[in-house]
């Protein structure tokens, strides 16, 4: 059995890019479930209290905050060789950390 320790010294920002990953995924999970919740909590909101915008509101409320929460998670997210933010707030596209230029998806110091 191969031991992983030399394949995490030769690429030391794996695991970094993998948790990037994991956040950018749960801000996918969201705005894929946000439709079907919405009318759920609606649906569910007449049939409790005779209207549907509290169950909206109460939808609004979760989805969101849950999808905002991990995009500021993803936009502060922390360069895995120098520590500062790696997007730059405003640009949509970023190919490079915004402040040592390490670029994305760069698993070794050398790529
Ligand atoms: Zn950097």
């Amino acid at each position: 059995m191969e031991s992983e320790i030399p394949n995490q010294l030769d690429k030391p920002y794996a695991k970094a890019w993998k948790e990037y990953r994991t956040h950018l995924n749960k801000i996918a999970y969201p705005v894929v479930s946000y439709f079907p919740a919405f009318f759920v909590f609606a649906l569910a909101s007449y049939f409790l209290v005779g209207d549907f915008f509290p169950g909206m509101m109460v939808a609004v409320a979760i989805w969101g905050s849950y999808a905002v929460y991990w995009g500021i998670r993803v936009i502060y997210w922390p360069c895995p060789r120098c520590g500062k933010r790696f997007r730059r707030i405003g640009v949509l596209t970023y190919a490079a950390c915004a402040h040592c230029d390490l670029p994305k998806w760069a698993e070794s110091p050398d790529d």
